[in-house]
């Protein structure tokens, strides 16, 4: 729409302007530090850093009325760098030029309400928030149209040129980071390492078909992790993993898309949300917070964090009760088909400890949980999701498992709407659902298939009857024979009832 047709009192604001003062800020020592470099830990005490708004307090200049006019008549502005995460600028991405911004469709993904078999199943009524609908089929993607933005914007000022970009992965933050790279060429050239054998083919293909260098390690994603902390260390690259905070930063998109599809109306709303190296519950937790201190939304939704037994650090750190008995142990992780959260030692912890305390404090209540679910639940309701019209990925069964059990914890009860992060597309992970239709799951996973879960696709090959063969057409009539004999085959297969005509 043109911005002549928008009303009166918010055409001033509706396309925004270069605003606020964005920092570093340490999380251990406080210290502030400038944006105008790559950082991604305190140069004083190596600690975690995330980005603050100095100047954050103008946005409560404008009421919360009409912030909610602003982003609900934003979604009509045909202005490319506006149409994803961005449509939420002024608390995501201020300081970045307009102009600036990437923009490769990601972001405003749909919140898709589970039918009615699948709420009577759990008894609630909830949601699917599918971030595999995102161009590399992830929410890392939210992450990276604000790091590459914000690269972007330091190329197109000169302050910096010829960028090697550089993550280690699960699998879905090297697809995001390649394509984003890619996008940008000539300027940004990516490289990704990926723990040997740890992700999945399609994830694979996706790094090599966006023409990014790819490294294979052995071990899993912490070595590779380590690695590339060497490298981002030591040489001129710039580091894609959630260590970045501006990774975080974009990936705040997803609350306040949520808090936009309730009409900014949170009560008695729960998000549940799958934990690996912990930068998304940090990111979902950050963003409710600053549309709550923005006077935004009222009231602070619960949030659930989920982490399969095999992969549960954060779980365990939150199991001790008494806050100054906790302390934190990486663990060694176990195979798990939530493969883009198997890690044990996560980088954004400090992160999450910090922020879970902040959202606590300004809910008034224990207002954050952590459940743990086994492997073989995941599997078992990621496939009962997506026999009920989702396409889930295992993360995205993760989260249905953890609303069963943060049920079972009275953590949640009837009287919430619950918004479940199916973090990544069905189709990634396509694999795990082989080796459960096909009961080839090696035994360390610990999944046992249900029968009334399986799935397989059926060959009929009539016998005695000719069959069409590529280049080798059948005759009229042998074809019409193999057509009836196939077709019979197939009805009584599905035991299909003969029409009277
Ligand atoms: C990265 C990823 C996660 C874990 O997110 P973190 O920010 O590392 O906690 C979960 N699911 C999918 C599909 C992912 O790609
Ligand atoms: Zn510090």
């Amino acid at each position: 729409m043109e911005l002549a047709a928008f009303p009166e009192d918010i055409r001033d604001v509706i396309i925004p302007e270069k605003s606020g003062v964005y920092e570093y800020q340490c999380l251990n020592c406080h210290k502030n530090w400038d944006i105008e470099s790559l950082l991604y830990t305190c140069p004083d005490c190596g600690h975690v850093l995330m980005i603050e708004d100095q100047n954050f307090d103008r946005l409560k200049n404008i009421s919360g009325a009409r912030w909610h006019k602003i982003f609900n008549y934003r979604k009509l502005l045909n202005i490319q760098g506006l149409k994803g995460i961005f449509r939420y600028h002024e608390f995501l991405g201020a300081v970045l030029p307009v102009d600036d911004l990437v923009y490769l469709g990601e972001g405003h993904t749909p919140m898709i309400e589970a039918n009615s078999v699948l709420q009577e199943m759990i008894g609630i009524r909830f949601y699917y928030k599918n971030d595999g609908q995102n161009p590399s089929a992830s929410f890392k993607d939210r992450g990276m149209a604000c790091a590459l933005s914000y690269i972007n914007s330091l190329i197109r000022s000169g302050k910096l040129s010829e960028v090697l970009a550089i993550c280690a992965s699960t699998g879905d933050t090297s697809a995001a980071a390649a394509l984003y790279g890619s996008y940008l060429a000539p300027h940004i050239k990516t490289a990704v390492l990926l723990p040997h054998k740890k992700v999945t083919p399609q994830q694979l293909s996706q790094p090599l078909g966006s023409g990014a260098k790819v490294f294979e390690i052995p071990g899993v994603f912490d070595d590779c992790m380590k690695v590339v902390e060497a490298l981002a260390d030591q040489y001129h690259v710039a580091l894609l993993n959630s260590k970045n905070a501006w990774r975080i930063l974009g990936q705040e998109s997803y609350s306040y898309e949520i808090s936009q599809d309730f009409d900014f109306d949170l009560r008695s709303v729960a998000v549940i949300v799958p934990i690996g190296n912990a930068g998304n519950i940090t990111a979902v937790m950050n963003g409710f917070i600053k549309f709550f201190n923005a006077g935004i939304i009222d009231h602070l939704p619960r949030i659930i964090g989920v982490q399969s037994h095999h992969a549960d650090p954060v779980f365990k750190y939150y199991q001790q009760k008494d806050p100054q008995n906790r302390k934190f142990q990486a663990i060694t992780v176990k195979p798990s088909v939530a493969q883009a959260a198997m890690i044990g030692n996560p980088v954004s912890m400090p992160r999450v400890i910090n922020r879970v305390n902040q959202y606590d404090r300004l809910s008034g209540k224990e207002n954050v949980f952590f459940v743990q679910v086994t492997e073989q639940d995941i599997m078992d309701w990621q496939i009962r999701a997506n026999q009920n019209g989702h396409i889930a990925c295992t993360h995205g069964g993760e989260c249905l498992a953890g609303l069963i059990q943060a049920i079972k914890n009275k953590m949640i009860d009837n009287h919430y709407q619950v918004v479940l992060d199916s973090t990544a597309h069905a189709l990634k992970f396509a694999g795990f659902q082989d080796l459960y239709f096909q009961d080839c799951f090696p035994d360390a996973f610990g999944i046992t298939p249900k029968d009334e879960l399986k799935n397989y696709p059926e060959l009929i090959s009539p016998e005695n009857t000719p069959v069409p063969i590529p280049g080798q057409p059948l005759s009229p009539e042998k074809f019409q024979q193999f057509v009836e004999k196939t077709s019979t085959e197939i009805a009584s297969c599905l035991q299909l009832k003969k029409r009277i005509s």
